[in-house]
């Protein structure tokens, strides 16, 4: 990593110059700790030839991290100002920069295709976008995200654990997500009131026998109504709670389960035996 990393001062004088007063709706909270990017660009295990994907690129200060480590990097900011000034921080040749919302791209803006996502997220549509994007880009290989602590739980909790949920289940269906280290809040500008967290992911292939719509259909009706047994909870989506108890029996699992009980591939199972019984 050659290129000199943004601490307190740079970011503050550049904020300065833009005039940029950060805003809470878009979740601008700036990284002003070069030891912390070092600490992403490493744990995010990229690999000279990857094509990386940065959302929310802010002052530049991840983006310098990433120029050093990756072929390319594509970088996509909704707010105009710091979508125009991020070139004149970061000159890096191999640097696209995208004005756009992550939540609205379309896989066929990347030339070329980004392989890893590596990213401190904007906390209020991080899941969102995470999915929007997995959904979008067949190309990735995996990722390393920083997100609020509390979201970084949820999305590498498993099936039994407290905070394993729809955005558990939906990330499980495209990839292994681990959990990479805890961030305090001091090395953000402005400080944030929550602790982060850093989420790491390796893609691989998604359950056989349902679409992912389908399977995903399955999830929403599960955790819609968590306390509830699966019989119960999946009622509305099956046509009645024989109908669901069917199906459930027809995917070999126990219609008294619930769904935070279950693996993806159990999920997909259920979408598939539902197929199956389809009239
Ligand atoms: N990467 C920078 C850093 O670490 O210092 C900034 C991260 S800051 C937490 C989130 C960034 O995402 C902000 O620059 C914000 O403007 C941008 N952002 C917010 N919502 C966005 C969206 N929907 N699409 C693209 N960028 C977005």
């Amino acid at each position: 990593m050659a290129e000199t990393l943004l601490g307190p001062a740079e970011i503050r004088d550049l904020a300065a110059r833009l005039g940029v007063a950060p805003t809470k709706k878009l979740g601008q909270n700036f990284l002003h700790d070069p030891n912390t990017i070092r600490r992403i660009v490493a744990a995010a295990a990229l690999r000279p030839g990857d094509v990386a994907l940065e959302v929310g690129p802010g002052l530049g200060s991840l983006t310098l991290g990433l120029v050093g480590a990756v072929r390319h990097v594509h970088a996509v900011e909704i707010d105009p100002t710091l979508a125009e000034a991020l070139p004149e921080t970061v000159t890096a040749p191999h640097l696209t920069v995208h004005r756009a919302d992550a939540l609205r791209i379309t896989g066929d803006r990347f030339d070329p295709a980004p392989t890893m996502l590596v990213a401190n997220l904007p906390y209020n549509v991080a899941v969102p976008v995470v999915l929007h994007l997995l959904a979008e880009l067949p190309s990735l290989r995996g990722g390393l995200v920083m997100v609020q602590k509390e979201v970084a739980d949820r999305l590498t909790a498993g099936p039994g654990s407290k905070v394993y949920g729809v955005p558990s289940v939906k990330l499980a269906w495209y990839a292994e997500a681990k959990p990479a280290g805890k961030v305090p809040p001091a090395v953000f500008w402005p400080v944030p009131n929550v602790d982060s967290g850093l989420v790491a992911f390796t893609l691989r292939q998604p359950p056989a026998g349902a679409t992912r719509a389908d399977v995903f259909a399955v999830v929403d009706a599960a955790f819609a109504q968590r306390r509830k047994t699966l019989r119960a909870a999946l009622a509305g989506w099956a046509g009645g709670p024989g109908r669901a108890e069917a199906v459930l029996r027809a995917a070999g699992i126990s219609p008294q389960a619930r769904g935070e009980a279950l693996t993806v591939g159990e999920f997909a199972a259920i979408a598939a035996a539902a197929k199956q019984a389809a009239p």
